[in-house]
């Protein structure tokens, strides 16, 4: 182990030197998995113990405690208490019924037991505390044998449970335990009490956890010295250990430095991958020179002045555009906020100094919308745009990629039919991708990679979906962000409305009048379940039924058409050959119908605010003033009409986005999950979030002095890696 360490340093050490003398990013040797480190040694595996085998002794409970939290230690670990309970002791001179309510733990010598033939009646068995007050103990389902053993007549116990007068008498059903005296250190003061399932007791969880409690593996403190002070300064183990056996009642809530502290491992970690992930992503190339001009023509060339954020933006890519590093900029921006033309601007610094710009679209129709709006804008400047689609005729594609091939075309737009390999960029500068949640990573990067070897394309990332600071820094970390929060001016608010859905038939008469004065209508249908399927049924019940309201202008789109029967029916919708667009909630993102003033959804309740927003961004796009119909089912809940008075108030999707993220978590709104947080564990929403930008801010300072992870911090922090995420950890050679 300690040969292969030496050889690690020794094939970093150079790389090391290169890496302070340049800002050149070490990128080759995360891809090296030749020279893994050592294992990150056998404590890990106390962790992967499989519970079964740790509880064998009570297989029955560790079955239970199994199908509650996980089959590991770590998943038990994960397992976080819900609350606590105190238990008060009586003492001497101390009155039990004065203590009802109250889970209280007392001595009592058991005088005798009633079990009745029914068996559906309560076995009652009853003794005399030291202060000689008569308690009965009630047993409901009990097994009088098993009870006989545990309490026989005569014997002295420790009960401890919740006490109650029940008809002047005082009662504790159920004890939470039943103890011999000299037992008493099993007896906690203050219990944790867990999450439980059908037939799991919290005694069971309670009594797994203190078999593991103490086999937490301890790892080198991954935590920065500046930071750990904010968690009390408690080790991982420490803080496991708190959380399952706490000190105060406080101790158990997320707020508490423990709770905060393993969220904060988790945070950490992920925080880690996306800076590795950064690392090989914003790899060094040759800095792009240009001037400006083409970017001042085109300013001059615009009927409108950029908004301040259009402004900022632009300097920010031209900044990044002029270092001898690849950008990787994610730019968000509501829809209709301009993005389309911070693109172009960046299109023009690159175009200028030589290279070409590739800008991918996630469908036919939306590449023909960009092309079309680019074009007056590019012929001013002399731009030379080409087109690409998968359904562009054979003769004509061969043509483009000639062109391209040529140098005749500077910026191609196109669908992922870009990405196809027979497309050759003799000098790819930039690689555009709109409305990024279509494309995943890897394909941004494909069509990055299609730069010169060398001099690899930089990337810029469009996306409509405004989405909290917080939740962008766990899901977009990897990459930079620009933000345009101001909208164009002279955009006209879009008047959104409440409407109970036994209102349909006004609302249909509504729509009607709209149609008839030559607008466009977009109805969205609710979701009804998860699946795709009864989604599907009710919108093509509302189709048939509208269809006959308004023959030969409406149009149907859902999820489960085919790609170009989809973008069929939004051509027809653009062109005006139909008006009335049933969809459920696929419709096309950022597809721009300035005609549509109308927005229908049904089931409004069922969204989320997000959501919400996105749909309602469809309209408000022309001249004419536009509509947003909330058509809800009575009663709403309180959650519900939150929700939907925040939308009816407010168009700014990124308040929209933080208010989301508190009212979320009502389970009411399906596909929500998708919308938060990734899956961080021991993380609460409501009380970590300002952990992600410090473990953020850490962990790029960090990686900034140590970026090879090689300090004694650096090692921690792989193990954190492979802790967490096991697979990614090989892929980044750091763990064994
Ligand atoms: P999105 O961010 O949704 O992609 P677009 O780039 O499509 O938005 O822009 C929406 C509309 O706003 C377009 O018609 C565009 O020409 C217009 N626009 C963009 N910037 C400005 C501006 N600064 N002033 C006025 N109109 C603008
Ligand atoms: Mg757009």
């Amino acid at each position: 182990m300690r040969a292969a360490r030496q050889l690690e340093k020794k094939l970093y050490a150079p790389l090391l030197t290169v890496m302070t003398a340049s800002t050149v990013k070490p990128i080759d040797f995360i891809r090296d998995t030749a020279a893994a480190p050592e294992p990150a040694g056998a404590e890990n595996y106390a962790l992967d113990t499989a519970l079964l085998d740790l509880l064998s002794d009570t297989p029955k409970s560790a079955k239970g405690v199994v199908r509650l939290v996980g089959e590991t230690v770590a998943d038990l670990l994960y397992h976080l208490p819900c609350g606590a309970i105190e238990r008060v002791a009586c003492g001497e001179g101390e009155s039990l019924a004065d203590k009802a309510g109250e889970t209280v733990t007392f001595e009592l010598v058991v005088t005798g037991m009633s079990a009745p033939r029914n068996p559906r009646a309560p076995i009652k068995i009853s003794g005399l505390t030291t202060g000689g007050e008569l308690v009965n103990l009630v047993y409901f389902n009990g097994a009088g044998d098993f009870l006989q053993r545990i309490l026989p007549v005569g014997a002295r116990r420790l009960i401890s449970g919740k006490v109650e007068l029940y008809n002047n008498v005082i009662q504790v059903t159920h004890p939470d335990y039943a103890l011999p005296p000299e037992k008493k250190s099993e007896l906690p003061e203050l219990e944790p009490v867990y999450p439980l399932t059908a037939g799991v007791l919290n005694k069971t969880v309670v009594s797994a956890l203190a078999k593991v409690k103490d086999k937490i593996p301890d790892f080198p403190e991954w935590i920065d010295p500046t930071i750990l002070p904010k968690f009390e300064n408690l080790s991982r183990r420490a803080a496991f250990y708190r959380i399952h056996s706490p000190q105060a009642l406080e101790d158990v809530e997320p707020s508490a430095p423990a709770r905060r502290r393993i969220a904060y491992d988790s945070v950490l970690a992920h925080q880690l991958l996306l800076a590795l992930t950064r690392q090989n992503v914003m790899i060094s190339r040759p800095a792009l020179l240009f001037e400006g001009g083409t970017a001042d023509k085109l300013l001059a060339a615009l009927p409108f002045a950029l908004t301040g954020d259009q402004q900022s933006v632009i300097t920010q890519i031209r900044d990044d555009l002029v270092k001898p590093q690849r950008m990787s900029r994610l730019l968000q921006g509501d829809v209709g906020s301009g993005k389309t033309l911070v693109a172009l601007f960046a299109a023009s610094f690159v175009i200028e100094a030589g290279g070409q710009v590739a800008l991918m679209a996630p469908t036919e129709i939306l590449a023909r919308q960009h092309l079309e709006s680019l074009t007056p804008l590019c012929e001013k400047v002399g731009i030379r745009l080409g087109l690409l689609t998968g359904k562009d005729k054979a003769s004509v594609a061969k043509k483009t990629r000639a062109d391209l091939a040529n140098g005749e075309i500077d910026l191609l737009i196109g669908t992922h039919a870009l990405i196809e390999d027979t497309v050759r960029f003799p000098n790819l500068g930039l690689a555009i991708i709109d409305e990024q949640h279509r494309f995943g990573v890897e394909q941004r990067l494909a069509l990055a990679d299609k730069g010169v070897s060398g001099a690899p394309a930089h990337i810029l990332v469009m996306s409509a979906t405004p989405i909290p600071r917080t939740l962008a820094l766990t899901r977009y970390g990897d990459t930079d962000i620009s933000i345009l929060k101001e909208k164009p001016p002279g955009r006209k608010p879009i008047d959104t409305r409440l409407i109970s859905a036994e209102r349909l038939e006004e609302t249909v008469a509504a729509v009607g009048r709209k149609l008839a004065g030559g607008e466009r209508v977009y109805w969205v249908c609710p979701l009804v379940a998860e699946s795709e399927k009864s989604d599907l049924a009710a919108a093509e019940a509302r189709f048939e039924g509208l269809a006959e309201c308004f023959p030969g202008r409406v149009g149907l789109v859902h999820g489960r058409m085919k790609a170009p029967e989809k973008e069929e029916v939004m051509r027809q919708f653009k062109s005006g050959e139909i008006a009335l667009l049933i969809a459920t909630t696929v419709i096309e993102v950022g597809v721009n119908v300035p005609e549509a003033t109308v927005m229908v959804i049904e089931g409004a309740e069922r969204f989320g605010l997000s959501q919400l927003h996105q749909l309602r961004g469809r309209v408000g796009r022309g001249a004419g003033a536009s509509v947003c119909l909330l058509l809800y089912n009575a009663p709403l809940t309180k959650s519900g009409t939150a929700r939907l008075e925040t939308l009816r108030k407010s168009e700014d999707g990124f308040y929209l986005a933080e208010q989301d993220l508190k009212l979320r978590g009502a389970g009411e709104i399906l596909g929500a999950k998708q919308a938060g947080f990734p899956d961080l564990k021991g993380f609460d929403p409501q009380c970590h979030q300002d952990l992600i930008p410090l473990a953020r801010d850490d962990v790029r300072s960090f990686m900034y002095k140590d970026p090879l992870l090689m300090t004694e911090r650096g090692q921690a922090l792989r193990y954190a890696l492979e802790l967490f995420y096991p697979v990614d950890a090989k892929k980044y050679y750091l763990g064994a």
